[in-house]
């Protein structure tokens, strides 16, 4: 039954049960499934006791609404909370919630596994023998952030504030854990986004000031999607559903995909290109559309930055939009099908048919890239930045079916405190050879300690897993080993991971389900506000109880972190006289710390449009509300926001420069919306900016230096990358020039659905499914090296290499292989960890070589959970991310992670899993990528350390951008 079926059916049913007089489910979901409970009876859902069976007994649910953590989609979870018991049976969709309309992925009831995991880790740790060694006790959280505290105390008094850092992997919330580090005045925020999406951030804020698209996929005539949407993609359920709605309403998917992913068989094209040669194939779709004028001329015209290009680039002419016409016809010429078909190993008639397609969407043309293309390849950027580019062709942003800045479809409320940017600038996560680089250059962290450019004193990670997750991460072992270079590790962790073996403090924090959090993304054209709770704590609220502390109601002493950094900034200034406590004070009670009731409620009350007087209705509060819904709509449909008027009436002395870019004296409106939108210069007197003329309107604008799409990006141009100012093809670090004939490109950065990086290694239900990473090799390559599958090979990188088996498939490009990312994690022997999808393997050393040698595979074993003695898989892949050395991007700072390999079959002795590198060599490739960066010493047009308009995690206040007057020299080792 395909979805228009569907739809007929449940308009049927619709129809039958409003004849009878009863309500049918109306929503927010608005499809209509009669499957999901109705919100009246959330307080009693009665369902059956399946292993009562065949006896009908009657069990009787509570339904607590919570958000998924299990990855950055933010789906609505309902917790079916058994009224006798107060367990959590399962966990289901919840249809209030606007983005994922009671769907879920595998993901999301496996929320279950997670909470019951019979090897989580319930109580606080602290480390016993030396770092590494694996010996634990168990402290009380008292002892633990006493100890924090004071050391964070002392640095911060001490003036070594850029020596505390927290190193986050899934934020999961919207700003919390920022304003708690600008509170205690440090630039300690350290991401894990250059290792995840920095490129394509970086391809799109140069078109349009914001670093995230937003595709309304369900209105699309043509998608086009670069990676793999429909299984792993961004906003992975919420896009998904929307893209099959929109296949279901006849619109054409195509996709480039260098592996045949679930997403490619979904496709009505599938392009299985080189590896890096997207931006080649999308400049080609566009070169189709200026040479045979099927573009939108009126949106270019207007929307374009095509002035402020002719007047740069080409002050010889005459600056008129036929003038720039011609110019841009010229820039592309030489990107005929027939150029790209050869860059891309593809047929140049396939590129064509993407084309042609591409040229009937008109406005309702709706794309995506992340991760995937612009993350395995060095100028992988462009690939975003030529994809947006037949989006600002076609003139498909911001309309119905086309593509959204991220930040006009999501909604980020005003909280209780704003504490001040902070006054400092740490160059261990922001150095001065990336002044262009999206986010921190966090995976080089433990070069740059070995260089000696710095030192951590307090180290926090929190859902993150360096030594697991980065490459080179043999590198990360080394510096975490070494306390001259981290002082105190804090490793902040529902579960056991390869770099949590080595902290100082182990400190359990909760699953999606023992949490609290806001959360608001752009997985469709409309604003939504999601509240992740601890379900046990609103159910016990329910029941009437008072809870004070989340530590109540989770097992164990897992905590959460909202009350964690709430405390923990209390105890760095327990008497207010550093300036800190007061942004976790409450303000209903002074001199009380500040909850988390009064921390949302303040929120929900005054922040969120509209919300207050719906929960009126129903006769709640809005802290209620949210509580017992779990989600909110402020808006649906937000249209072209670049269009909206800006009141001229009201602006004082405005002016209007040479490109239409409009200023003012009149200052900000107070709005309870803070988007972020970036700050734009102000001009020569000090006006700010305000929107741009087009035409007679004066008009809101994109959020760029512009004020428009920037087709050219002036930005790129005077920091010393002029040659990629505008969409252009940067050919990858794996391209056939830059390969040894015997090497191949191993992809090594595609996600499994069913698996959530670090977090699901004993999530049981997605471990049957999925539990090991064999190496995809094409039926001829496998030939050539005389592998079939099931057979061990070796993967040689430029550091190292790794075993594992071959899966010899046609569902990737002959002489590419790929590995799939989630695998290949281990424990050390008498360790702790998850045991059933961790191996247990030996790390050796010897000089600067490491080696990771599987001992044993899972294995069935006794425990609370009588499924963990049925365990029936052994071999759980391979750590390949080991052997990876960093590969930062010049300009984006994204890791590239396509590897150029050699694949040979296993020598002698060799075991899957097995692993070994030379950190010398991993040093050497370091020192050899940073020599391709164009540092801000050199090449900064104002003396700043970084474009003030770009977005940057936790800001430091402006006077912090400005480099010293005499910078001191880079540290290399
Ligand atoms: S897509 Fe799956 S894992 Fe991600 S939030 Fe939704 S249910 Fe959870």
């Amino acid at each position: 039954m395909n979805l228009e079926e569907l739809n007929q059916r449940v308009s049927a049913a619709r129809k039958e049960t409003e004849a009878r007089g009863e309500t049918f489910y109306p929503g927010p979901s608005r499809i209509h499934l009669a499957a999901f409970p109705p919100k009246e009876r959330w307080d009693d859902w009665v369902e059956l006791d399946s292993r009562a069976w065949p006896e009908r007994k009657e069990r009787h649910y509570m339904l607590v609404p919570t958000t998924c953590f299990n990855c950055e989609s933010a789906c609505g979870l309902l917790a079916y909370v058994d009224k006798e018991t107060l367990g959590v049976q399962k966990f289901e969709g919840n249809p209030e919630h606007p983005g994922s309309r009671g769907r879920n992925c595998a993901k999301g009831p496996a929320t279950l596994n997670q909470v019951t995991d019979p090897d989580r880790i319930l109580f606080p740790l602290k480390r016993a023998g030396r770092r590494g060694e694996g010996k634990w006790v168990q402290v009380g959280w008292d002892e633990a952030m006493g100890d924090i505290a004071a050391r964070i105390r002392k640095a911060i008094q001490e003036g070594r504030h850029n020596e505390v850092m927290y190193h986050v992997g899934r934020p999961g919330e919207d700003g919390f854990t920022e304003r708690i580090l600008a509170a205690w005045g440090v630039d300690g925020h350290n991401s894990h986004t250059n290792i995840c999406s920095s490129s394509a951030r970086a391809g799109y804020q140069f078109w349009m000031g914001l670093d995230r698209p937003s595709p309304d996929h369900a209105n699309a005539r043509v998608i086009l999607l670069i990676s793999s949407h429909l299984e792993a993609g961004h906003y992975f359920n919420p896009h998904a559903q929307r893209v099959m709605d929109a296949k279901a309403q006849g619109a054409k998917l195509i996709v480039f995909d260098t592996r045949l992913s679930h997403t490619a068989t979904h496709a009505d094209v599938w392009v299985s290109p080189h590896p890096g040669s997207e931006a080649a194939i999308m400049l080609a779709v566009a070169n189709y559309l200026i040479q045979n004028d099927l573009y939108d001329r009126e949106f270019v015209r207007r929307w374009w930055n095509w002035e402020e290009y002719m007047a740069v680039e080409h002050p010889e002419l005459e600056t008129s939009f036929e003038g720039f016409e011609t110019e841009l016809k010229k820039l592309y010429a030489e990107y005929t099908f027939s150029y790209a078909a050869k860059e891309a190993g593809v047929d140049a008639r396939q590129i064509e048919e993407v084309a042609r397609i591409v040229s009937t969407a008109g406005a309702r043309f709706s794309s995506h890239n992340w991760r995937s293309a612009a993350a395995g390849n060095s100028g992988g950027w462009q690939v975003a930045r030529t994809l947006f580019l037949v989006n600002a062709l076609l003139g498909a942003v911001a309309t119905e079916g086309g593509v959204f800045p991220n930040a006009w479809n999501k909604f980020v409320p005003k909280p209780i405190y704003t504490p001040p940017h902070p006054p400092r600038w740490n160059e261990l996560t922001w150095p001065r050879e990336y002044p262009l680089a999206m986010n921190e250059l966090s995976f080089l962290l433990p070069h740059f300690l070995k260089d000696g450019r710095g030192r951590v004193d307090t180290y926090f990670t929190r859902v993150y897993n360096p030594v697991w997750t980065n490459p080179d991460g043999f590198s990360w072992i080394e510096a975490l080993q070494n306390e001259d270079l981290i002082g105190c590790y804090v490793a902040l962790t529902p579960t056991w991971n390869e770099t949590a073996y080595f902290a100082d403090y182990v400190l359990p924090m909760g699953h999606g389900s023992e949490r609290h959090d806001i959360h608001s993304y752009e997985t469709h054209d409309s604003q939504w506000l999601g509240f992740r709770q601890p379900v046990l704590r609103a159910a016990r609220e329910r029941n009437g109880e008072l809870i004070t502390d989340t530590r109540e109601v989770n097992p164990g002493e897992v905590w959460e972190e909202n009350e964690f950094w709430l405390e923990l900034t209390w105890r760095i200034d327990p008497d207010g006289s550093l300036g800190i406590r007061k942004f976790a004070e409450s303000q209903k009670n002074p001199g009380e710390r500040l909850s988390v009731d009064e921390y949302y409620a303040f929120i929900f009350e005054n922040s969120v449009p509209g919300l207050p007087e719906r929960a009126a209705e129903e006769g709640l509060t809005p802290l209620q509300f949210m509580r017992r819904y779990g989600a909110f709509e402020i808006s649906a449909k937000t249209g072209a926001l670049y269009e909206e008027d800006v009141p001229v009436e009201e602006l004082e002395d405005f002016r209007v420069d040479r490109f239409g870019r409009v200023y003012t004296r009149t200052p900000k409106p107070a709005s309870p919306n803070i988007v972020p939108i970036p700050t734009i210069d102000a001009d020569a007197e000090g006006r700010r900016f305000v929107g741009v003329q087009v035409g007679e309107r004066i008009v809101r604008g994109f959020p760029t230096p512009s004020g428009r799409l920037e087709f050219y990006s002036k930005t790129l141009a005077d920091w010393g990358w002029h040659e990629y100012a505008i969409p252009t093809y940067i050919k990858s670090h794996v391209h056939p020039d830059n390969l040894n004939p015997d090497q191949h490109v191993l992809i090594s950065t595609f996600r499994l659905p069913v698996q959530i990086h670090t977090r699901s290694a004993n999530a049981k239900w997605l471990d049957e499914i999925a539990h090991t990473n064999p190496l995809w090799i094409h039926p001829s390559h496998a030939r050539d090296i005389k592998v079939k599958t099931g057979d061990a090979v070796r993967v040689e990188t430029e550091t190292g290499h790794f075993v594992l088996r071959a899966w010899v498939t046609e569902g990737i490009r002959p002489g590419v292989v790929a590995c799939s990312h989630h695998m290949g994690r281990w424990k050390l022997e008498g360790g702790e960890g998850q045991r059933q999808l961790m191996a247990t393997v030996a790390l050796a050393r010897d000089e600067s070589v490491w080696s990771l040698k599987r001992e044993r595979g899972v294995e069935p074993y006794d425990s609370s959970d009588p499924d963990t003695a049925r365990i029936w898989w052994a071999d759980v892949g391979v750590h390949q991310n080991l052997t990876f050395p960093v590969h930062p991007d010049p300009i984006s700072g994204m890791h590239c992670w396509h590897q150029a390999v050699r694949v040979r079959r296993a020598k002698e002795g060799d075991r899957p899993g097995d692993i070994s590198v030379d950190l010398e060599k991993s040093r050497s490739v370091y020192r050899t990528w940073l020599q391709f960066t164009r540092p801000a010493d050199a090449h900064s047009p104002d003396g700043t350390r970084r474009p003030y308009w770009l977005l940057r995690p936790l800001k430091p206040a402006r006077d912090f951008y400005r480099l010293p007057a005499e910078p001191e020299p880079i540290k290399t080792e």
